[in-house]
């Protein structure tokens, strides 16, 4: 998600910026700006951002404002009319919004709009803001901002929402902090706001601070303000943007998520050493990790795994016959590295456990000797209802397995998982959503009947 304030180019930063966020999203993706005249205008499609924009597009999206979005769908149909930004057109004046995350009390808030008359669009959950803030009374002399606090009150669950008037941008961040969203600064005095902070490196921005949990950052002709719709706030980010969702290059509330991975992997070395000859990461996400289970180790760090440029990652994609197909294509064994070595394998996490059996199974027709898998993350025993795409325990290995079976499953000669205290140790974090792992969830979830499920999940699900 990205969005920029005072750019003679607004449309073509927002290019650049979505396509640093590739990795974030790659079902679909759209652009929204607001020329001169406040008049918005959106181009979206499905695709990648190169697939989606060419220089004709982006050259009809005039204005010094943008917001823009690549789509990772988790709630509603991966469909055209799901692909964001939203905009919508109204009396009191044209909208778009963009939104990262995912709402937990979506289905209690559309049935009960839809009761009163809304007519929905999309079966995406990002559109009930927009419902919710033309739902505020209209109360002519309060400015806007009061119906967006209102709104953002009312929903629950993850999200960083850029919201786009014909003459601002408003930036939320929800009030655990789950999802992350930061400003910079641009040459020319103008404002950009993304989902992550790599982005400020390839348009030229500089970083300013991150949105704070709970806060509606407003950016127009004035500078910044800053309102918060909650009075409790916490820090409470996703640890899977730590551990494999961000790129490396990127800073998540101050800390590097390079130097995190790496952070990982010593610790990692330090609860669960191997007896082997070199250490291999999984690409991409994985390669931090491995580097800090060198170091700490003291083993050569080697690239023993190959991946192609060219697919996309496999976790993301959002069937189980795509991410087959994925995992056969993207990976491959460099022989000469990992024949008749004793091989650590360092993955940043096993979700279904087949794409941990395949690096294995290859590794090992390689010709290593040994296969030493070692996770840098506490195993994923529970779904996430926040926004990544981790839907059901079901799927989920290790809540059906202990770690002996796990490893038997995935064919390794030893398997280990980093602790929930050494995820947090990593980036000095006193405070992270640990959710998918130790199923302790730091909003309320909500099941049938709007009945609230407790946060500390039990076995049901
Ligand atoms: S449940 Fe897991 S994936 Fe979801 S927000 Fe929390 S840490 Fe992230």
């Amino acid at each position: 998600m990205f969005g920029i304030f005072g750019s003679p180019d607004a449309a073509g930063m927002t290019y650049y910026g979505l396509h640093s966020m590739q990795h974030r999203g790659q079902e679909g993706c759209g652009i929204v700006t607001a020329d001169d005249s406040g008049r918005l205008c959106c181009i979206k499609g499905e695709g990648l951002v190169h697939e989606v924009f060419d220089e004709s597009r982006i050259s009809r999206l005039k204005g010094s404002m943008a917001i823009g979005h690549v789509r990772y769908a988790t709630t509603g149909a991966g469909v055209i009319e799901n692909v964001q930004p939203f905009m919508f057109r109204h009396g009191t004046g044209d909208f778009a919004l963009a939104h990262n995350g995912n709402l937990v009390n979506y289905a209690q808030l559309r049935s009960r709009l839809e009761s009163t008359g809304s007519l929905f669009q999309t079966s995406s959950d990002s559109e009930i803001l927009a419902h919710l803030i033309k739902k505020v009374p209209d109360r002519r002399k309060q400015p806007r901002i009061y119906s967006l606090i209102e709104a953002l009150q009312q929903i629950e669950g993850a999200f960083a929402f850029l919201v786009m008037t014909s003459n601002r941008i408003y930036a939320c961040r929800d009030s655990n902090g789950l999802r992350p969203l930061s400003l910079g600064l641009l040459q020319n005095g103008g404002y950009v706001v993304a989902s992550e902070t790599c982005v400020f490196d390839v348009i030229g921005a500089t970083f300013l601070r991150d949105v704070e949990p709970g806060e509606i950052v407003t950016i127009d002709r004035h500078g910044l303000r800053s309102n918060f719709f909650c009075e409790k706030c916490r820090h409470a980010m996703c640890a899977m943007e730590y551990v494999y969702f961000s790129r490396p290059d990127s800073d998540i509330e101050g800390r590097n998520v390079h130097s995190y991975r790496k952070e990982s992997g010593k610790l990692l070395f330090d609860e669960a050493p191997a007896d082997a000859d070199i250490v291999v990461g999984v690409p991409d996400s994985s390669l931090s990790a491995a580097m800090g289970y060198a170091e700490a180790s003291g083993l050569p760090y080697e690239m023993g795994l190959i991946k192609s440029k060219y697919v996309g990652r496999t976790f993301i994609a959002p069937s189980q016959e795509l991410r087959d197909k994925g995992v056969r294509m993207k990976l491959s064994a460099v022989k000469s590295v990992v024949k008749d070595k004793r091989v650590v394998l360092i993955d940043d996490s096993i979700v279904r456990g087949t794409t941990s059996m395949r690096i294995v199974r290859m590794l090992r027709e390689a010709g290593a000797s040994q296969v030493h898998v070692r996770i840098a993350s506490a195993p994923l025993r529970f779904p996430c209802f926040y926004g990544v795409d981790i839907k059901s325990r079901e799927e989920l290995i290790s809540a059906h397995h202990p770690v002996e079976e796990v490893r038997a499953m995935i064919g390794a000669d030893s398997l280990c998982f980093l602790s929930e205290d050494g995820m947090k140790a990593a980036g000095c974090l006193s405070d992270l959503c640990l959710a998918c792992f130790d199923g302790k969830y730091p909003t309320a979830l909500h099941g049938a009947n709007n009945k609230i499920i407790k946060r500390s999940l039990c076995a049901e699900l």
